[in-house]
């Protein structure tokens, strides 16, 4: 990832508010299709331009191909806000954030995402690596629906880190139940993004407490009830696999204390 900064001059009459407005909708566009990463955009005025701080997956990332149908209409409005085209400037790799995917084509893809993520939801099969959103098909002309389901999805896992919070558990629930809203939700879009992109796309289920550490290793998988038990854990980090279902998962992370590793617990 790149650390950069945007900078968009001002060339004709404007008012700050009209000025803000078209940067903050050009941004959202621009965060909506996987070309910037991050929520935040810091902007300072700096005499005659507007300045922000952003965080792209790629050095070529804003390239205006890469720009959805919505991206390009908030790019013409800066002119109308009384904005020249945005200037860029990297300033270098972001020591803070994952490298992104080197693979011209994945094999296949792994939606994932945790908490302190921020990088694409979407990583490379092979290397585990975030890939950027803007370099896959979409359905809607963008990738909102995938970026606003990694939104949530940080959310409650954020709070079921907080130790003995009231929704601790609820947001356990909705990360690691196959059938929530969120992870239906999240799967759908996994789905879609194989049929566009004619890739398979699994989906990362979290598993962080279980009812029965000693069944935990022998679980089936939740969707069709088969064995799923890789002989080998994928990326240091998954133990199950599903091809059928398209689901990868690990041995609860409750259940991998030394512990009960060691059958005390
Ligand atoms: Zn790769
Ligand atoms: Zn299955």
């Amino acid at each position: 990832m790149y650390l950069a900064e945007l900078k968009f001059k001002v060339i004709a009459d404007t008012d700050f508010d009209q000025a803000e407005a078209a940067i903050r909708r050009y941004m959202e566009a621009l965060i909506f299709n996987g070309q910037l990463l991050g929520r935040e955009f810091p902007t300072a005025w700096q005499q005659d331009c507007f300045v922000s701080r952003i965080v792209l997956p790629a050095t070529e990332a804003l390239k205006q191909q890469y720009h959805s149908p919505r991206g390009l209409a908030a790019l013409q409005q800066l002119a109308a806000a009384g904005l020249g085209y945005p200037q860029l400037s990297v300033l270098g790799m972001d020591l803070m954030s994952n490298h992104t995917d080197p693979c011209a084509s994945a094999p296949y893809y792994i939606v994932y995402s945790r908490f302190n993520d921020t990088c694409s939801p979407l990583r490379c099969g092979e290397h585990f690596a975030p890939v950027p959103l803007y370099l896959l098909p979409a359905a809607a002309g963008d990738h909102e629906a995938l970026i606003r389901w990694q939104l949530q999805y940080q959310a409650l896992d954020e709070i079921q880190m907080q130790q003995s919070r009231v929704l601790r558990h609820s947001a356990e629930r909705s990360l690691q139940q196959l059938h929530s809203r969120l992870n239906r939700q999240g799967r759908q879009i996994a789905n879609t993004l194989a049929r566009l992109s004619q890739t398979p796309v699994y989906y990362a289920l979290y598993s962080g407490s279980s009812q029965d550490c000693a069944a935990e290793a022998d679980k089936p998988c939740p969707g069709c009830g088969q064995a799923w038990r890789l002989a080998q854990p994928l990326h240091q980090l998954f133990d199950f696999k599903c091809d059928r279902c398209r689901l990868l998962s690990n041995i609860a992370w409750d259940c991998q204390s030394p512990s009960n590793v060691q059958g005390v617990n």
